[in-house]
């Protein structure tokens, strides 16, 4: 591993650290609810883009243990037609 010859100083630390600082994100009201978004995304609040609906939001709030639940039903009815073949 290399091994600096020599002390950085106070000045020459605080010059390069001068541009570290986080630039601040543009934000843009939504036009169809008013919230704050990123521009060119879709608003996450009602999931519209350019005033356009793009997104279901009722499909996007169902939870991990609804998806799980509807994973289970599927499997169940699977098994049931398997079994159903097999008489
Ligand atoms: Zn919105």
């Amino acid at each position: 591993m290399s091994v600096p010859t020599q002390r950085r100083t106070k000045s020459a630390r605080l010059r390069r650290a001068s541009h570290f600082a986080l630039k601040k994100t543009n934000l843009v009201k939504c036009q169809k609810c008013g919230k704050p978004t990123l521009p060119h995304t879709v608003c996450e609040s009602c999931g519209t883009y350019k005033g356009k609906q793009v997104i279901n939001l009722k499909d996007k709030k169902k939870t991990l243990k609804q998806k799980d639940q509807d994973r289970k039903e599927a499997a169940k009815k699977k098994a049931e037609k398997k079994e159903s073949k097999k008489k």
